[in-house]
Formats: C-alpha cells, sequence, structure tokens
C-alpha cells in the first residue's frame, strides 16, 4: 500500500468565482469524516486570481485550502485541471480525494483517477469509513436493487465521485486553518486542443425545482394517455410532475423530469409516486420529503417500504377518483 497522509481533499469545483454546491455539499459530508481522530480536511481549489474565494472557503470548516493557480486553470479546462491535481496528489498523498458527480467533475474524475493509477467509485450516494480508516462509498448497485458498499483495499489515494444535492450544504462559520498556495507546472500543449469559441449554455430549468407537490409516474402507467392524468394531479395539488427513467426512454416524459441517479434531487411537502416500484436509483433523488405516498397494483412492492400512505390497485382507476375527490 502506498504511503499516504490520513488528508481527505475535497476539490472545490469552481465556476466564475463561484464554488458549486455540490462542493459545499462534499465539505460538509467529508468534515464529518475528517472528524475522526488524526484526519484533517482540505479543499482544493483551482483557477487564477482566487484568494478571496480561497479565505472564504476557509469558512466552510476545512483544515486548510490548496490553492493553486495559474493562466491555464482560469476557465475549467479538464486537461489542465487533471494535470494540476495529479501533480498535487502527487506531492502530498492525500488518503481520498472528493468530487462533486457534476457535468466537470465525472469528465475529471475518471482521468485524474487514471493518472494516479487507482480506483474511482463514481455517482456515490454516501460515504462511510470503515474501522481502519478505508473508505466505503455507497453505490446503488444491480439496476438500483441493492445499495453496494464499494471500498479500494490496496489503491491509494481513494477516489469518489458524490451525487449533487444528497449532502446538505456545509454552512458558513468562522474562518480556521490556512490557505496554502501550490506551483503547478502546466503548458498550453498539455489541453491538446485551442478554444475558438465560447457559447454559455444556460443551464436547464425543470418545474421540479423548488417543487413542494411532486407527482412522479412510472412504467406502470403503461402508455402515454394515462400518463396525462399526472399533470392533471399535478396541477390540482399545485405541483409538478417528476417520472423514473422508463417513461422518459418511452417519451411520456422530458429528461429534466426525471428524478434519481441519473436525474434531479427534489426535496418536497408532498411526494406522490404513481405506478413505480421504488427503486433506489429513483429513490436516491427524493431528499428529506415530507409525506410520502405511493400507489401500486403490487401490494410488496418497495415504494411501499418507503411511504408514509400506500394505496394498492390500479393507477387507472386511482387517479381519476382522486382527481374527482379534488374537483369536489
Ligand atoms: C446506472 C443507472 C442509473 C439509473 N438512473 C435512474 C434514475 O435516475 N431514475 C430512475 O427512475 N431510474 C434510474 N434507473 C433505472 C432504474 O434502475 C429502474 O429501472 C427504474 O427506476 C424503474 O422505473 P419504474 O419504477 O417506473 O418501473 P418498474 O420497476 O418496471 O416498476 C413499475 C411498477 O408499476 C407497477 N404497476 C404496473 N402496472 C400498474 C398499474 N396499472 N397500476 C399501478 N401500478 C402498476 C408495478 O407493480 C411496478 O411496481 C437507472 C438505472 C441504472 C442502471
Amino acid at each position: 500500500m502506498p504511503e499516504v497522509r490520513s488528508e481527505i481533499w475535497v476539490i472545490a469545483e469552481q465556476h466564475g468565482g463561484q464554488v458549486l454546491p455540490a462542493s459545499l455539499e462534499l465539505l460538509a459530508k467529508a468534515r464529518e469524516l475528517a472528524a475522526e481522530p488524526g484526519w484533517s480536511l482540505a479543499a482544493v481549489l483551482l483557477g487564477q486570481g482566487l484568494q478571496d474565494l480561497a479565505r472564504e472557503l476557509l469558512t466552510y470548516g476545512v483544515d486548510e485550502v490548496l490553492l493553486a493557480q495559474h493562466e491555464l486553470l482560469t476557465e475549467w479546462q479538464t486537461p489542465a485541471q487533471v494535470k494540476a491535481l495529479a501533480q498535487l496528489a502527487g506531492e502530498h498523498k492525500p488518503q481520498v480525494i472528493l468530487a462533486g458527480a457534476t457535468a466537470s467533475g465525472v469528465d475529471l474524475a475518471p482521468r485524474l483517477a487514471a493518472r494516479l493509477k487507482t480506483g474511482l467509485s463514481a455517482h456515490c450516494v454516501d460515504l462511510e469509513f470503515d474501522d481502519r480508516g478505508g473508505l466505503f462509498a455507497v453505490v446503488p448497485g444491480w439496476g438500483g436493487s441493492i445499495m453496494a458498499k464499494i471500498s479500494c483495499p490496496t489503491a491509494r489515494p481513494q477516489m469518489a465521485t458524490v451525487l449533487p444535492g444528497v449532502f446538505a450544504p456545509a454552512q458558513a462559520g468562522e474562518a480556521k486553518g490556512q490557505v496554502i498556495e501550490l506551483a503547478v507546472d502546466l503548458s498550453p500543449d498539455d489541453l491538446g486542443y485551442k478554444v475558438l469559441e465560447k457559447v454559455e449554455v444556460p443551464p436547464a430549468q425543470s418545474a421540479l425545482d423548488g417543487a413542494e407537490v411532486v407527482v412522479a409516474g412510472g412504467w406502470g402507467l403503461g402508455n402515454e394517455k394515462d400518463w396525462q392524468l399526472l399533470p392533471e394531479l399535478a396541477q390540482a395539488l399545485g405541483g409538478a410532475v417528476g417520472s423514473t427513467r422508463p417513461p422518459v426512454d418511452e417519451g411520456w416524459a422530458q429528461e429534466n423530469q426525471m428524478i434519481g441517479t441519473s436525474g434531479r434531487s427534489v426535496s418536497p411537502k408532498l411526494y406522490i409516486g404513481v405506478a413505480l416500484s421504488g427503486n433506489a436509483h429513483h429513490l436516491v433523488g427524493i431528499k428529506n420529503p415530507g409525506l410520502m405516498v405511493g400507489i401500486n397494483k403490487d401490494p410488496q412492492a418497495a415504494i411501499f417500504d418507503h411511504c408514509d400512505l400506500g394505496l394498492v390497485g390500479e393507477a387507472g382507476e386511482i387517479l381519476p377518483a382522486l382527481l374527482e375527490e379534488l374537483r369536489d
């Protein structure tokens, strides 16, 4: 096993001088892990002109901020970020490196893991230590029917990407620790490409963002006609329609309506899951719900294990009856 320091690194992903919420969420979880005796936590910040942001990061419970500045890190360019992080990790040998499973994080982390000749647990939904300080990354497995705990017993650093929205973000408090500036050696040849033009694409919005009521539908609705009962119910309740993956594949729902591992996270006061099985890949997208209601014709469906209220029966009969009640 390679020699490493008992240090957790969180890659503090910043774009335009703003640290992403996913990184603040990771900092909160990593702080919890680094509370074990002998452990420390560092936020790793890459960019240019980021001294103020580095000082701000000291308020999020880290022991230190490792700041690497270089003109090639001004904009997020994965090859440059990877090379810089590989240099830093090679020199400082952290035990654990965590990144958000954001669009840039999932581009960066596997490349970095390959450079460091280590493994990567991708799209995790939880992290814990075993009793010997090994990292267990929790990932939905076998199509979401189990939660797998993955560890990397021999290679170091241990790396994981974690889905945005899984943990509550770290809150700013009193600044502690110090900013340590580190040099990285980069050249334009490291990029392997030249930027000719930049086109800003606005982030995809979804009616699910901030929705207090979510009516989510699944494969069991069976056809687009019955699917249309969901927007009616959502509208009657002042909510938004969510989906599992199969309805998106079928074209009944839009991509930005999918909830779960590869979709959105929601935190509604009321969640109604209609004709969906309650697969872990879907359920991980539902954070701290208020009341959870399941509608399924199979009384053994897994969704009922997570619900406060379950209605067993045909969705095609229950939904019109509910709508009728709401109209009265
Ligand atoms: C890497 C990976 C990532 C994934 N990411 C996601 C993700 O982000 N989100 C996601 O949702 N899925 C995701 N999936 C897919 C996931 O594993 C499941 O396949 C999916 O969530 C199942 O969708 P479902 O519950 O709609 O369908 P099913 O599992 O087929 O369940 C249908 C349910 O409907 C019930 N039913 C059938 N007919 C009726 C009726 N007439 N009335 C009432 N109930 C009825 C059945 O009893 C059954 O419980 C992912 C899979 C993988 C491998």
